[in-house]
C-alpha cells in the first residue's frame, strides 16, 4: 500500500533528537510524521518493570522489547540464551551481545575477523563496539543515567588547538551560535544543577556564564544532593595533576530535583535501565508534548528502509514496512512523503538506512554519501573503570547512579598528546565493575575469589587485598559473619569511571553486512572498531595512575582488577571483546580492558568541507537540501561531556533551520 498524505515534514525516529524536532515544528503548525520502528510508548512502565524484575542480568536493555535473554534456552554455545537477530523485525545490539561479538546467529553487529598474527598492542587489532542502544518509542533514553554536561569551545577547536580530531564546523561562532539552544534544552529536560559550581568550571574553560538570559539564568531545579563518596573527594582541595586542578563538580542532571508534572527522584539508583517513577527524563515527556500539540502523528512499527530521490536530487519519499509481532512476518509497507526529510535514528541506524538507500541512479553508495564519509568516524567514550574500597562507610547504592564527576581534567595542553576524560564518580558501589552485589555474595557463600576479597589477590600496588586478614583465604561464611562481612564491604564500595575521548578514524565504520539480514531482510550492521591510535592509550595509562593517586589521598584501598591480556585467537568464546595492551615509555606493559559509555557519536559529521562531510553546519545534506539529520552522528569529535545535551540543543537549532526553509 502506498500511503500519499501530504506532510511537511517526515521524521525517522521517536528519540529526544526526532522528538524535539517534531514537538518544534508541531508547536509552529507544521504537519510532522514520525516514523518509529519500534513498539509504542506504554500507557504505564509497569510492564517493562515487570521484565526487568524477572531478567537475570540487568542490563540497560534487560526491560526493553525485544527480550535480550531468555528467549531461547542456554547452551554450551549460548550460555546467555541470546536470541537470533535474524528472527527479529527490529533488532538492536545490547551489551550482553559484547561478549558474543564474533557469533553472528547472537549478535546483531557482523564483525570483521580479528587480523592474523597481532599482539596485544598492536594498533591493527579489531574490537566489538561496546555500546548500545533501543529501538522503541522514546528511543534510547528510556535508558540513559540523565547526565547533562555542556561541550566546551575548546571541543570545538581540537585540530586547530591541539592538532588533533577535526573542528566543528564555524569555530568559535557555531559554539555562540548552540549557547540559547543549550538553554533551551536544559529547560526542555528540566535539568537540576548547582549554578555557582557550574560557573567555576565554566570560568576554568572559557564558557561566558551568562549566557543569553544573563546573570539570571539559572537551572531549571535546583541540584540533586551529592552523596558521601562525592564528599570524600570534594574533601581533595590542594590537588593538581599535570599541572591542572582536581575538583569535584556537582553533575546536572536530568531528573526531578523536586516534583512539577513528574515525580521527585527517590535515590534508588535505578537510574539505568528504567527510572520507576519517571523522576528521570526520557523522550517521551517531550514527545507526548509534541502529539498534544495536534500537529503531530507517530507511526509505530514503522521501519523506515529506504530513501527515495526525485531526478532533481531531492528526497521524494522514504518507504517503509510494518510488522505486528516482532517476529513476525512484515505486515504492510508504504512510502511516507513530505516536503523536508529528517533522519534521528541515531548513529547505527541512520548511516545504515543511508546506505540501504542505494538503487538511486547516481548515489549508488548510498543517500547524501557523495563525500563517502556516512557511516564512517564512528565513536564512543571509551571508559576506564578504576574500583576501591573506602576506609569508613560511605554507603553507595544510595541516590542516582551518579551525583558528581571531575570536570576539571577535561581540557589542557595535554590534548596534543592524550585523549581528555572527565571522570564520572558512581553511586552504584561495584555493580558495574565487578557485577556485585552478587559476586561478593558468591564469593563469601562458596568460597571463591572473584571479587579479590576473599583470597590471596594483590593490587597493583602490591598490597594484600583479603578483606579481613584473620578470616583464612577462601572463606565460607554464614550468618552472622557473613552479613558482617558483607555490610563491611558493601558499604565501602567506591567506583571511578573516565570517560576518554575517542579521535575520528575513518576506518572506524558502519557498513552493510553482506551476508547477515534481520527478519525484515533488512541488511545488518558491519561494524569495524579499533583503537587505532595511542592517543587513546595513553590516556588509559594517565586514567589508571590518577585512581591510584586519589584512592591514596582519600585513604582508600585499591581493587581495580587487572583484565589480562587479550586473546586474539582462537574459537569465538574465547576471543577478548575489548581487551588491549599499551607499552609505556619505561617499557611497562599495562593490561586494559575498555567499557562503552553509551556515546554512539560520528557517521554523518558535519563540516564546512562538503568533500569530508556529510552536512553542512545546518544538520542539512550536502547532496539533498531537503534532508536533514539530527543526534550525535552530527558530531565531528566527541568532546569529553556525554553527548545529550548537545543532542537536545542542536535539534532544537535544526528545528528552527527547518522552519526557516519551510516558510521561505
Ligand atoms: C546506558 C546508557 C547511558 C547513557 N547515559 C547518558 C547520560 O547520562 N547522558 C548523556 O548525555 N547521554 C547518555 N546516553 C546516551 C543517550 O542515551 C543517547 O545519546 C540519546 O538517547 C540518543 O538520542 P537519539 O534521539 O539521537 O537516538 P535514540 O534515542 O536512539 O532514538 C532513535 C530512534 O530511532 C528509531 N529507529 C531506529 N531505526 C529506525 C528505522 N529504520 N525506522 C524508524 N525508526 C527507527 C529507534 O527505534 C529509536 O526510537 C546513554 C546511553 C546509554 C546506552
Ligand atoms: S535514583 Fe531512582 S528515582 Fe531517582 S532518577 Fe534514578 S531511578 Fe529514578
Amino acid at each position: 500500500m502506498t500511503n500519499t498524505s501530504k506532510y511537511d515534514v517526515v521524521i525517522v525516529g521517536s528519540g529526544i533528537s526526532g522528538a524535539i524536532v517534531a514537538y518544534q515544528l508541531g508547536l509552529a503548525g507544521k504537519k510532522v510524521l514520525i516514523l518509529e520502528s519500534g513498539p509504542t510508548v506504554p500507557a504505564d512502565r509497569s510492564g517493562y518493570m515487570e521484565t526487568f524484575y524477572k531478567a537475570n542480568a540487568k542490563t540497560p536493555e534487560s526491560p526493553y522489547p525485544p527480550a535480550t535473554q531468555g528467549a531461547v534456552p542456554s547452551s554450551a554455545n549460548n550460555p546467555l540464551g541470546l536470541p537470533n537477530p535474524a528472527g527479529e523485525n527490529i533488532p538492536r545490539y545490547t551489551v550482553l551481545q559484547v561478549g558474543a561479538w564474533q557469533k553472528k546467529d547472537q549478535c546483531y553487529f557482523d564483525y570483521p575477523s580479528q587480523v592474523e598474527g597481532i599482539d596485544g598492542t598492536s594498533l591493527n587489532a579489531n574490537f566489538a563496539f561496546a555500546s548500545s542502544y533501543e529501538r522503541l518509542g522514546g528511543g534510547t533514553t528510556w535508558h540513559w543515567l540523565g547526565t547533562c554536561l555542556r561541550l566546551f569551545p575548546e571541543d570545538f577547536k581540537m585540530k586547530t588547538l591541539y592538532g588533533q580530531g577535526e573542528d566543528w564546523p564555524g569555530g568559535d561562532a557555531f559554539y555562540q551560535s548552540l549557547v540559547p539552544f543549550y538553554e533551551t534544552a536544559a529547560k526542555e529536560i528540566g535539568v537540576s544543577g548547582d549554578k555557582a559550581a557550574m560557573e567555576k568550571l565554566y570560568r576554568q574553560f572559557y564558557v561566558n556564564p551568562e549566557g543569553i538570559y544573563g546573570s539570571d539564568y539559572n537551572f531549571p531545579m535546583p541540584g540533586i544532593d551529592q552523596t558521601l563518596q562525592d564528599e570524600l573527594y570534594a574533601g581533595i582541595t590542594d590537588m593538581t595533576y599535570e599541572g591542572n586542578p582536581v575538583y569535584v563538580t556537582p553533575t546536572p542532571q536530568g531528573r526531578n530535583s523536586r516534583p512539577d508534572e513528574r515525580r521527585q527522584c527517590a535515590g534508588n539508583t535505578n537510574c539505568i535501565p528504567i527510572c520507576p517513577i519517571q523522576a528521570k527524563y526520557d523522550a517521551t515527556v517531550t514527545l507526548a508534548r509534541a502529539e498534544q500539540t495536534d500537529n503531530v502523528e507517530i507511526r509505530y512499527q514503522h521501519v523506515a528502509c529506504n530513501i527515495r530521490l526525485d531526478d532533481k536530487q531531492q528526497v521524494c519519499g522514504i518507504d517503509y514496512l510494518t510488522y505486528d509481532q516482532p517476529n513476525g512476518i512484515a505486515t504492510g509497507s508504504g512510502t511516507a512523503v513530505a516536503e523536508r526529510y529528517v533522519l534521528a535514528a541515531h548513529a547505527i541506524e541512520t548511516p545504515k538506512l543511508l546506505l540501504m538507500s542505494n538503487k538511486n541512479p547516481g548515489f549508488e553508495n548510498g543517500v547524501a554519501n557523495s563525500s563517502d564519509q556516512v557511516g564512517r568516524n564512528l565513536m564512543d567514550h571509551v571508559m576506564y573503570l578504576g574500583w576501591g574500597l573506602a576506609k569508613d562507610p560511605i554507603f553507595p547504592y544510595r541516590g542516582p547512579l551518579s551525583t558528581s564527576g571531575i570536570e576539571s581534567l577535561r581540557d589542557g595542553a595535554f590534548r596534543k598528546d592524550r585523549s581528555a576524560y572527565r571522570i564520572e564518580i558512581g553511586n552504584e558501589g561495584w555493580q558495574w565493575a565487578a557485577d556485585d552485589p552478587g559476586t561478593t555474595l558468591a564469593d563469601f557463600v562458596f568460597g571463591q575469589n572473584n571479587s579479590q576479597l576473599n583470597g590471596n589477590s594483590k593490587n597493583q600496588q602490591g598490597e594484600e587485598l583479603r578483606f579481613n586478614p584473620q578470616l583464612p583465604a577462601f572463606s565460607k561464611l554464614f550468618g552472622k559473619q557473613l552479613v558482617n562481612t558483607l555490610n563491611g564491604v558493601y558499604t565501602r564500595q567506591l567506583r571511578l569511571g573516565y570517560l576518554i575521548e575517542q579521535l575520528p578514524d575513518p576506518e572506524n565504520r558502519v557498513q552493510l553486512s553482506t551476508t547477515l539480514k534481520d527478519n525484515l531482510g533488512l541488511p545488518r550492521p558491519h561494524v569495524t572498531y579499533r583503537l587505532a591510535s595511542d592517543y587513546e592509550r595513553k590516556a588509559f595509562v594517565s586514567a589508571k595512575e590518577l585512581t591510584t593517586e586519589l584512592f591514596a589521598k582519600v585513604g582508600a584501598t585499591e581493587y581495580t582488577k587487572d583484565p589480562g591480556a587479550p586473546v586474539f585467537s582462537g574459537k569465538p568464546e574465547e576471543l577478548t571483546a575489548t581487551n588491549f595492551q599499551y607499552k609505556d615509555d619505561k617499557g611497562v606493559t599495562h593490561n586494559f580492558r575498555f567499557y562503552g559509555a553509551g556515546h554512539i557519536v560520528g557517521t554523518y559529521r558535519m563540516g564546512d568541507n562538503k568533500a569530508t562531510s556529510v552536512l553542512n553546519s545546518r544538520q542539512q545534506s550536502w547532496d539533498h537540501d531537503n534532508l536533514y539529520m539530527v543526534g550525535s552522528g552530527v558530531f565531528p569529535t566527541i568532546a569529553t561531556g556525554n553527548p545529550t545535551l548537545t543532542i537536545a540543543a542542536l535539534a532544537f537549532q535544526a528545528a528552527g533551520h527547518i522552519l526557516e526553509d519551510l516558510n521561505s
